[in-house]
């Protein structure tokens, strides 16, 4: 059994607050929202940072944007906008080491983020 949290989302085991699934990719509501739409969207295959992307991981970050793009016409906020974030390692402010893409929308976004 794997250790890894969003691991055990894609396994079941934990219950994620689902918005979107296909083969190969999980979406989920943040448990801790930043803004009035704060979405996870992850690959299904254990990818620990971005570091560990390797080219036959190409097509599937593809498929994780068009996630995003089908989620946020769902959530209703394709065109007021929104913000899509990879953070990598310690300083990008990674804390779950499980790759997954921030989807943020519904209040103005900052830049440059803090
Ligand atoms: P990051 O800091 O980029 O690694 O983002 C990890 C994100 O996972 C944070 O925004 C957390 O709020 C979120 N998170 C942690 N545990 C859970 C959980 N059980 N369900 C949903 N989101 C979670
Ligand atoms: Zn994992």
């Amino acid at each position: 059994m794997s250790e890894c949290l969003f691991c055990k989302m894609v396994s079941g085991e934990i219950a994620p607050d689902k918005v979107y699934e296909d083969d190969d990719v999980l979406a989920f509501r943040d448990i801790s929202p930043q803004a009035p739409h704060h979405l996870l969207v992850i690959p299904k295959e254990h990818i620990a940072t971005l570091n560990d992307l390797e080219a036959r991981h190409a097509s599937l970050l593809g498929k994780m944007y068009l996630a995003v793009k089908a989620i946020a016409k769902q959530e209703g906020v394709s065109e007021s906008g929104y913000r899509t974030v990879m953070n990598c390692n310690s300083d990008g402010g990674q804390t779950v080491y499980h790759i997954h893409l921030h989807m943020l929308a519904g209040r103005g976004m900052q830049w440059p983020p803090g």
